[in-house]
């Protein structure tokens, strides 16, 4: 085993070391090592935006507005938004805002004070709070926590995720303050610890090399074998955009790292494609087994070039792979107890109201 060699590692106290057999082993995982999947899920969300604030400047990203020019979602426009979703069959409440966003956007920070909070952390509890009232279960990206950030709103949320993206130092993270792999490996850390079943996933094209996406995955695993708590690994591809002309990586690459996380992740962790960017189709017989979110009523607002697909595109996609295709909620079916969901989540499950049979009619499929 040699201890390994990721940013920021040494900075949040995590002890991760790879076995150098387990890197060559998945270097030779090629989509004929692995199996493809028999059923295909997805969820379906609506699509929050809570703020466009963030205080790194990736390369790749089109999400940030800079300070100034960053929006922040006031309560009564994310309870309309959340009304329309509910409307329309939505389960699941995707609140998605960058990194620390409050850091450097003055404007956000004061009119964070002026709606009585003093962080973002404490505002998305509220939202959520919003979302458990208007019928959805919530699930947040919201950057980086610490430990004590995220048992703010743990309670309040059926599921979080962040992106681990990649263990490699790469340049697409450049700027002023560069988002650090140690940094997103001790969030992972902190939904472990605190019991939050947990999303996360590689980034594919910013630079890393085929060792990082290797390392990148055995991290994730490490992690989900401490906790049990990682549900599901996106595997993204980056795609050109209006700040950014980064080569789209080629299908033959992503079938390969589809394949790596198949075979590296226990079968319990599904292996989710986004169908907006990725060449989907192709990659269903390398073991992705999850579609992700599919929004009937909002954007995709983190690749707004790239619409989601309607749900037909996605039951296209399952059928001529031959499999079903079921709906799922933003919390995987596994993690429906005491240990990992709250009360305040059960509860909505278990409301004799109309969003709690929707959520109980999806559990039964
Ligand atoms: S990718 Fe995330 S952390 Fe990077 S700039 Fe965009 S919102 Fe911020």
């Amino acid at each position: 085993m040699a201890g390994a060699d990721i940013p920021g590692l040494e900075e949040y106290d995590i002890d991760l070391s790879f076995d150098e057999d387990e890197v060559r082993h998945l270097l030779d995982t090629g989509p004929e090592d692995v199996d493809p999947a028999d059923e295909l899920t997805f969820a379906k969300n609506v699509f929050v935006p809570l703020t466009t604030a963030c205080r790194y400047t990736c390369t790749y990203c089109t999400y940030f507005d800079p300070p100034g020019e960053a929006s922040l979602l006031s309560p009564e426009e994310v309870r309309e938004i959340l009304q329309t979703g509910a409307d329309a069959g939505c389960t699941e409440a995707l609140f998605t805002f960058g990194d620390d966003p409050d850091d450097r956007y003055t404007r956000v920070h004061d009119q964070l004070a002026e709606w009585g909070h003093d962080s973002i952390h404490t505002y998305l509890r509220e939202v959520c709070e919003i979302a458990l009232d208007e019928g959805l279960l919530p699930h947040s990206n919201p950057g980086d926590q610490t430990r004590d950030e995220m048992a703010l709103v743990a309670d309040v949320n059926a599921s979080m995720g962040v992106m681990l993206e990649t263990t490699a130092d790469v340049g697409a993270h450049a700027g002023p303050r560069v988002k650090n792999p140690g940094q997103r490996l001790n969030t992972i850390r902190n939904a472990g610890e605190l019991g939050v079943p947990f999303t996360t996933g590689l980034l594919v094209g910013i630079g890393e090399d085929w060792r990082d996406r290797a390392e990148s995955l055995l991290a994730i695993r490490e992690m989900h074998e401490r906790y049990g708590h990682v549900q599901e690994v996106i595997v993204q591809n980056v795609v050109p955009n209006e700040r950014s002309n980064y080569d789209r990586p080629s299908v033959e690459t992503m079938r390969r790292v589809v394949a790596m996380a198949r075979d590296c992740l226990p079968e319990e962790v599904s292996v989710q494609v986004p169908p907006n960017l990725s060449p989907t189709r192709e990659l269903l017989d390398c073991g992705v087994d999850d579609l992700g979110g599919v929004s009937p009523v909002t954007d995709d607002h983190i690749n707004p070039e790239y619409k989601w697909p309607a749900l037909k595109e996605l039951e296209d996609i399952a059928d001529e792979a031959g499999v079903p295709l079921r709906e799922r909620l933003p919390v995987y079916r596994r993690y429906l107890s005491d240990e990992w969901v709250s009360e305040t989540v059960h509860s909505a499950i278990r409301a004799d109201d109309e969003a709690g049979e929707r959520y109980r009619s999806v559990l039964s499929t």
